[in-house]
């Protein structure tokens, strides 16, 4: 049998493993992570990472947090990829943990590519990304057969902190579902851009404030209310943003509701489809 401590057999001292920490929940981390933890001669964290992650560390092990918040466009993006250079060079086997997958949003391609520059070793050890992870724990798939054959993942702003620049009217019409990441502060004109492409303003949408952590908020909107909602409940980031169908199945699979006591509808899409039916 495989013994879980040697995924992280070959972290040389010299190296720098980046490393997804999933979107918070401590049961999400890999094994490969956890491996890396313990292996690691310092842990350079973002403001994603929890303490409830961090705690599996070792208690003697340094860790230096390289936190950006906000999506505002980051000076010390720079600062940080220095700094992972630095501690390489002095021989130290250094963790990069990052919220999520360090390649979805996460900027892990980036500090890689730094890597490759300074000639410095590397490994990319994925993560479960919040919009997976995040809404499974929100009780909201990211496909069905009844409802969407595609995702499209977006982030809310780009480099500069204004709305993404991607073809709105081509993803609203092309795409049933969407997750978006960052998108807080710009969802009304994003659901306006949507609205205005032919969605509906009765839209399902989802905001899920903290997936998987205990402090876990979810709520559930449409496309016209989600600007006005997002004032009234003082939505804060970090959120994951589902759009589409998706989000009506909730009212079935919220499996974590229903530890606390709600009933699960079995047929949240009103398809009458009492029976599941067995197919090829
Ligand atoms: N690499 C990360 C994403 C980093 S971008 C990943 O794969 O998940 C930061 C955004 O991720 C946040 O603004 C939010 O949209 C989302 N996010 C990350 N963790 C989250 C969490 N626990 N709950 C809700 N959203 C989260």
């Amino acid at each position: 049998m495989t013994n879980v401590t040697d995924f992280a057999a070959d972290f040389a001292p010299g190296s720098v493993w980046l490393v997804g920490a999933g979107p918070g929940h401590a049961g999400l981390l890999t094994l490969q992570a956890h491996a890396a933890m313990q292996a690691a001669d310092v842990i350079v964290y973002d403001a994603l990472v929890s303490e409830d992650i961090l705690a599996l560390a070792p208690a003697d092990t340094p860790r230096e947090y390289a936190g950006k918040r906000g999506g505002k466009p980051s000076p010390k993006q720079a600062d940080i990829t220095l700094r992972l250079i630095q501690l390489a060079k002095q021989d130290m086997r250094v963790l990069r943990l990052k919220g999520g997958d360090p390649f979805v949003f996460g900027r892990g391609g980036e500090e890689a590519l730094s890597l490759v520059q300074a000639g410095v070793p590397f490994r990319i050890c994925p993560g479960i990304t919040a919009g997976i992870g995040g809404l499974a724990f929100a009780g909201i798939p990211l496909t069905h057969r009844d409802t969407n054959h595609a995702i499209t993942m977006i982030t809310g702003h780009d480099a500069t902190g204004n709305v993404t620049g991607v073809d709105w009217e081509a993803v609203a019409k092309g795409s049933p579902a969407l997750i978006l990441y960052m998108a807080i502060k710009h969802l009304g004109a994003i659901a306006d851009k949507l609205m205005a492409a032919g969605r509906s303003a009765d839209e399902p949408v989802a905001l899920v404030t903290n997936a998987s952590m205990p402090d876990m908020q979810v709520l559930e909107t449409t496309l016209g209310r989600a600007a006005e909602d997002i004032r009234l409940h003082d939505v804060k980031p970090p959120a994951i943003v589902a759009i589409g169908e998706i989000v009506r199945l909730r009212a079935g699979l919220d499996w974590l509701g229903a530890a606390g006591g709600k009933t699960l509808e079995a047929d949240p899409l009103g398809l009458g489809k009492g029976d599941s039916k067995q197919t090829g």
